[in-house]
């Protein structure tokens, strides 16, 4: 249930949905519409009457997990996390996780990396894909490149979201290793729940990123680093107390509130700057205003 965590406190920070039953997927939709709102001025146009669409489709991933769909490196869930910390006694950043895919299924076995998770292979994939499209768009044999282009924004977003949770760079997700169960709802949906009206995220901060899985590996590895202080935060709030109750949270925001605004923000701006690089990456072209197409020409 990791994935939850970017649905449920980045929806929570920005709008508090009536609907409870639907407010986890908010979160993904509301921190890619966050994303493209901040993009620069030299391709927002292109996106500008997709927004809702793109925004919409950035849960597509979990949706995926609910239906059991299958892409070529296997089932999705491993697709949304990678255990930074699996190894016993590895220390940041992790080198003894190869970089490459190839070398992290053949140094673990095909079953442990898939338990252990392959976030940046997955979302190095639909980058690619991304800047591919970007390149295509105006290519007469490629119609649908811009459409494409479009689809790939929403999945990539998902996937570099899902990076910036802190659970999701961790073998200990759940506080399973600590005697801290629960911690993932505790810290993703229930603080949000209950502070979100005071969270105050950063502006979308757009730079270009070179090597776009290392800039993924860094994410998680800054997500794994930030597990140890909202495990501390939750230990402290427990201390002396029976109840996860309102005296709790109060005690658990003072150190893990700071952690999620600060996740929150970096999110929008990653998802941003990744869009922005992909298109970097396929040579700046020129993007047509959303909406407009080019006539077709007549073939004789
Ligand atoms: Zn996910």
């Amino acid at each position: 249930m990791r994935f939850f965590w970017a649905v449920c406190v980045i929806g929570c920070v920005l709008v508090w949905p009536a609907a409870t039953g639907a407010w986890g997927m908010d979160v993904h939709r509301l921190i890619t519409a966050r994303a493209i709102d901040g993009l620069p001025a030299e391709i927002k146009p292109f996106f500008a009457a997709s927004r809702a669409f793109i925004s919409e489709h950035s849960v597509d991933p979990d949706l995926w997990r609910s239906v059991d769909l299958r892409g070529d490196r296997g089932e999705e869930p491993p697709n949304h996390f990678l255990d930074m910390d699996f190894e016993e006694g590895s220390t940041p950043p992790f080198l003894n996780i190869p970089r490459e895919y190839d070398a992290y299924v053949k140094k673990y076995g095909a079953g442990p990396a898939a338990r252990y998770g392959r976030l940046p292979w997955r979302a190095e994939d639909v980058y690619t894909l991304l800047t591919n499209a970007f390149r295509d768009i105006g290519k007469p044999n490629v119609p649908y490149a811009a459409d494409n282009a479009r689809y790939f924004v929403a999945v990539l977003a998902h996937y570099v979201e899902d990076a910036h949770v802190p659970f999701h760079g961790a073998l200990n997700y759940d506080g399973q290793l600590t005697n801290q169960r629960g911690i993932h709802s505790r810290f993703e949906t229930e603080l949000v729940l209950r502070n979100h009206a005071s969270f105050t995220l950063a502006p979308v901060k757009v730079t270009v990123i070179t090597g776009f899985r290392d800039y993924i590996f860094q994410t998680l590895v800054d997500s794994q680093a930030l597990v140890d202080g909202v495990l501390a935060a939750d230990r402290k709030a427990t201390d002396g107390r029976e109840f996860y109750d309102a005296a709790y949270f109060d005690a658990f925001l003072k150190g893990a509130g700071p952690i999620a605004e600060r996740r929150l923000s970096e999110a929008a701006s990653g998802v941003a700057s990744a869009v922005y690089s992909a298109w970097v990456d396929a040579g700046r072209p020129v993007l047509p205003a959303d909406g407009v197409r080019p006539p077709a020409r007549i073939r004789r």
